[in-house]
């Protein structure tokens, strides 16, 4: 099982902020801005090049949660940004998609 799976399972801990049918949010281990929060699917998609048609709908609830968490962190009016890395130049390290919500401050772009 990955490292998010196992969050999901409540193998390891996560702080969640956020869970339905579908979606699972948790707080990241070391956050970069004052708000940095991860948003899963709960089915193990490795990748966005992993992604298959069938799991279109499943990608946009997690595009929703994030929307939701940003809400919830009172980051929505001041503007966020929502990253997907994908692959190692990416820098992508946990190979279970995951979108990072990130706000609380001002953004660069580009970014690095
Ligand atoms: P990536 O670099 O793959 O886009 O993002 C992986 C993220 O997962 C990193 O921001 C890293 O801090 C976070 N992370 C890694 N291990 C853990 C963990 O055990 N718990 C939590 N909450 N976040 C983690
Ligand atoms: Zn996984």
């Amino acid at each position: 099982m990955c490292l998010f799976c196992k969050i999901i399972a409540r193998e390891i801990p996560g702080t969640i902020v956020y869970e339905d049918d579908d979606v699972l949010a948790f707080e990241d281990i070391r956050p970069v801005a004052p708000t940095h929060t991860l948003v899963i699917p709960k089915r193990h998609i490795a990748s966005i090049d992993e992604a298959k048609p069938e799991d279109a709908e499943l990608l946009g609830k997690v595009l929703l949660a994030a929307s939701k968490v940003a809400k919830q962190a009172g980051i929505q009016e001041g503007g966020w940004r929502l990253v997907i890395n994908n692959g190692a130049n990416a820098g992508q390290t946990v190979f279970h998609i995951h979108a990072h919500v990130l706000g609380g401050r001002g953004m660069q772009w580009p970014p690095g």
